[in-house]
């Protein structure tokens, strides 16, 4: 008996998460032809125009595996059409009287782009938020307080609903945003000893600090405990941004990527240069097609870099699992390889003089042709290591594990440039 609930308890949509693999597919094909046949009838202008322009009408898009014939789109592309048709563009699946809020994209690579939810939106994206934290262990009655930020393009928003809809007590904090606010989150966070934390990086540091500066103990007095910065953390998540799916999958104990929610997207992996199909453990660009919104996307190719395990879970879960490598535009060729932030980081985590607490480094890109990555690495000079031999320790680490000549600068704690979220890895000089 005892058995049977802890199974129940197992997975937070068991009938779709364990569904078997060609009936996920049959309902994929489903709900892909629904999504088709908005296009025409809704309609929406933008996804027409592309498929007719490659000569495809309704009736060719009969099976799923006819959706390798449909163009594949770019953020660059959702923000023309807002430009020629502003402000919304033209590839809305929902007329905008029946949209609920608006978002923006964090527009790092142009102008932001406008995101839209129905109220179907929403409750899908929760959903989708509710069962990729379930993974993590939370069950209703449990607590989490958590740093996201709230605003136009900020995940908060669905951070905190997905948590509400297990049944947690969420408690929103917020990134630390001056001292009174600081101090004011430490004492609640005292008060209540939430179950679990989701902090950032630097933000759970500041509130550590706050906390020890009142004389507190983090993890006695808050069970806080920082966790571990290591690259390989990339891997517990995966998603395809506000404007797709955000929670596009989260990790299983088994920690060997995140399972995907393959009822309400299709993915694939595609060679960003020839478009074909990668299988499982090729990198490639993440290419999503969302189910079931009214504002969806059709072979979004969000320029992230993405690998596949297409191997059986024992978890028991049939839906696919995604590792994030990064993204296209960090891309450094060197010797005839692509190298990403994490290939470096992953090989910095071996070197225990420049990784403790964490890592702090930027990939050098020049123009032209790279021969050897330039790394430049933080460290503690006052630790009493020789240069000369971290740096020969991490060229020697670089070639085993990523077969390219390495060129590493070691520069002091705190000179390669911080930022409250995310560093910039990749610097062009
Ligand atoms: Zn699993």
């Amino acid at each position: 008996m005892a058995e049977a609930r802890r199974d129940e308890d197992r997975y937070f949509d068991a009938e779709i998460q364990t569904m078997p693999l060609e009936r996920l597919r049959a309902l994929q094909e489903e709900r892909l032809m629904r999504q088709l046949d908005r296009v025409w009838s809704a309609p929406v202008p933008f996804f027409r125009r592309k498929l007719e322009a490659s000569g495809l009408k309704r009736a060719d898009l009969r099976r799923l595996d006819d959706l390798a014939h449909v163009p594949t789109t770019l953020k660059a592309e959702l923000r023309r059409s807002e430009e020629e048709f502003p402000p919304f563009g033209d590839y809305r699946g929902a007329p905008v009287s029946q949209c609920v809020r608006l978002g923006a994209s964090t527009g790092t690579s142009g102008r932001p782009t406008l995101i839209l939810w129905t109220r179907k939106d929403l409750a899908v994206d929760y959903a989708a938020s509710s069962r990729g934290r379930w993974r993590w262990g939370l069950r209703p009655g449990m607590s989490l307080a958590n740093a996201h930020p709230f605003g136009m393009n900020a995940g908060g928003w669905h951070f905190s609903h997905g948590i509400e809809g297990l049944g947690c007590l969420n408690i929103p904090s917020g990134p630390p945003v001056g001292e009174a606010h600081v101090a004011d989150v430490v004492e609640v966070w005292r008060r209540l000893r939430p179950d679990m934390y989701r902090l950032f990086g630097n933000v759970s540091r500041t509130y550590s600090d706050a906390a020890r500066a009142r004389g507190l103990d983090p993890e006695r007095d808050l069970n806080l405990t920082i966790a571990g910065d290591h690259p390989s953390e990339q891997y517990l998540m995966a998603s395809s941004g506000l404007e797709a799916l955000p929670l596009l999958g989260s990790a299983c104990d088994e920690r060997d990527g995140a399972h995907l929610a393959e009822d309400l997207a299709v993915v694939e992996v595609i060679d960003r240069h020839t478009g074909r199909a990668l299988g499982h453990g090729e990198r490639g660009n993440l290419v999503v097609s969302v189910l079931e919104k009214d504002n969806f996307l059709l072979r979004y190719d969000l320029e992230d870099i993405v690998r596949l395990n297409t191997s059986v879970c024992p978890c028991g879960e049939t839906h696919r699992r995604l590792f994030y490598e990064g993204r296209v535009r960090d891309v450094v060729a060197v010797d005839g390889r692509e190298i990403l932030p994490i290939d470096v980081a992953l090989v910095l985590y071996d070197v225990p003089e420049v990784s403790t607490p964490s890592a702090e480094y930027q990939v050098v890109r020049t123009k032209g042709t790279m021969t050897a990555v330039h790394v430049r690495v933080e460290y503690d000079p006052t630790q009493g290591v020789a240069p000369a031999d971290l740096t020969r320790r991490i060229e020697v680490r670089f070639r085993e594990r990523l077969q390219v000549p390495a060129r590493i600068e070691l520069v002091e704690r705190g000179a390669a440039g911080r930022f409250a979220y995310k560093a910039a890895r990749v610097v062009d000089e």
